[in-house]
């Protein structure tokens, strides 16, 4: 069965433009964290990302490092001028991409399909109704998207026992 819609690719860069990027397929969700962590590695009150298999993001331009710190994810980022183009959780592992939506040229084609931990979410962001928010983390049962993460983790002979999408709770 094939439950992904098509799909125009989207692209993206860092802010000096040097690495160009693009998604080949859409994303296999879109979320919100608001959790300290993503509110450290975005500067920003909430951090949004698409969720994707890394072997549909393709590097088209410039050169990328990685980065990673004591407690953080590893973050794939420019060369040039470190501007951070997706992250790697250590629970899925290099198999699963979190590109960061604000480095997408149409990145508002994106928006949020689940909200996670809403407990440190800052009081003056209003949740729009409708769309899964999760104290911490959650499953919020989009068609497909379970497995896709499955289907990487198999390949990668890591099959979780517990947890959504893979994730450790914490
Ligand atoms: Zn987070
Ligand atoms: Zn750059």
């Amino acid at each position: 069965m094939n439950t992904e819609t098509p799909f125009v690719p989207l692209t993206g860069s860092c802010r000096c433009e040097q690495a160009r990027f693009r998604l080949e397929t859409a994303p296999i969700i879109t979320h919100a964290c608001h959790c300290r962590l993503c509110q450290k590695l975005s500067g920003s009150p909430f951090r949004s990302v698409a969720m994707i298999e890394t072997a549909r993001v393709t590097l088209l331009e410039g050169k990328t490092l990685s980065f990673h710190g004591k407690k953080s994810q590893k973050q794939i980022q420019c060369a040039d001028c470190g501007c951070g183009l997706w992250t790697h959780h250590p629970d899925l592992g290099d198999g699963i991409a979190f590109v960061g939506v604000g480095v997408l040229d149409e990145g508002e084609r994106l928006p949020p399909e689940a909200h996670y931990f809403v407990r440190s979410k800052h009081p003056w962001i209003a949740l729009p109704p409708g769309i899964p928010a999760f104290e911490q983390l959650g499953d919020p049962g989009k068609a497909g998207a379970r497995e896709r993460v499955m289907a990487v983790l198999a390949a990668k002979g890591h099959v979780p026992e517990k947890g959504d999408w893979g994730l450790e709770k914490r």
